[in-house]
């Protein structure tokens, strides 16, 4: 089976700095990194990290097509991205000594996707297949009535949360990943606790995926609660963090583990992603993650 990843890809541009520029400020900064990012890219790298056949569907320049070697390098089928007249979605990163950032996102590219895309693609999906979708590209509508008229399994991960339209779509969704701030929006309250209370008595037959940093996760499927605590590492840089955790718990629901060993999984393989920093290349292997496991 295939999951089709429908997500953006973005450059981030990454600099150190004294302190965030100010407003008429020209400053210098020392140390500089360009990173393929976005958390479709990012996702997709977990996927095929993971073991799984990933499709990513998105866009990006015609004048990066070294992101396309780059994913293919990583285990990603890159067919279905297309190459475009448009810039490639890109992020202007500041980092200060406290290590606090102030981002720049132009999404370019990433806003591109179009319906006869979406649908050509799924066209040829077969019914075991799974479509995964965040909140960085365009045409989320389309991408979810399309796959649900597929009969697919559609996962969401409504990251930035816009409530609205996950409210829009909640029939349609299979599996909901968010992490605590996004739960504690789409329900409205200010504690995990009551977000949980709030979305299992809301959404039934909903399936939830709810991370909680180093607090770990829990797996909401109706009144069953299945909670996993983080592992204990010492971490040094969060980001992709919860894209690691999502690549490796689709491979785990795809490959049938237990919700338990799904979990642990996931957990062990976004661990081993904070202690690393960088994105996508923080993402550990399926045979690292074993080794952890043992
Ligand atoms: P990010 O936006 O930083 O990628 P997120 O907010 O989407 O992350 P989190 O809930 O912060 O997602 O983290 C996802 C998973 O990563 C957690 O469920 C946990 O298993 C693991 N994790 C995150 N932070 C830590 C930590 N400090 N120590 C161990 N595991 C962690």
């Amino acid at each position: 089976m295939t999951i089709f990843n429908f997500g953006s890809i973005n450059i981030d541009h990454v600099y150190s700095v004294d302190h965030f520029v100010r407003p008429g400020e020209t400053m210098t900064s020392d140390h500089y990194q360009k990173i393929l990012g976005g958390k479709g890219a990012n996702q997709s790298v977990a996927l095929a990290k993971a073991g799984c056949d990933v499709v990513h569907v998105g866009a990006i320049s015609k004048q990066d097509t070294h992101l396309l070697a780059e994913l293919e390098g990583k285990g990603v089928n890159t067919e279905q991205i297309a190459t475009l007249d448009l810039a490639t979605g890109h992020a202007i990163i500041q980092v200060n000594k406290e290590a606090e950032n102030a981002i720049v996102l132009f999404a370019g590219a990433n806003h591109a996707l179009n319906a006869p895309q979406i649908k050509q693609v799924l066209a040829n999906a077969d019914k075991n297949d799974w479509v995964l979708l965040q909140n960085e590209t365009n045409e989320i509508d389309t991408i979810i009535t399309t796959a649900k008229a597929h009969g697919l399994t559609v996962v969401y991960n409504p990251a930035p949360m816009d409530k609205s339209l996950v409210e829009k779509h909640l029939a349609d969704i299979d599996l909901l990943i968010v992490n605590e701030v996004e739960a504690m929006d789409l329900a409205g309250v200010d504690n995990v606790d009551a977000a949980q209370s709030n979305l299992v008595s809301q959404h039934p037959n909903l399936q939830i995926l709810m991370t909680l940093g180093a607090e770990g996760v829990r797996y909401l499927n109706g009144e069953a609660i299945t909670q996993v605590p983080a592992f204990k590492v010492k971490a040094v840089d969060t980001t992709a963090a919860g894209d690691t955790f999502i690549g490796y718990a689709l491979a785990g629901f795809t490959n049938h583990l237990s919700v338990e060993n799904v979990l642990r999984q996931a957990c062990a393989a976004s661990a081993i992603c904070v202690t690393r920093e960088g994105a996508s290349t923080a993402i550990p292997g399926h045979e690292e993650v074993s080794q952890f496991l043992k």
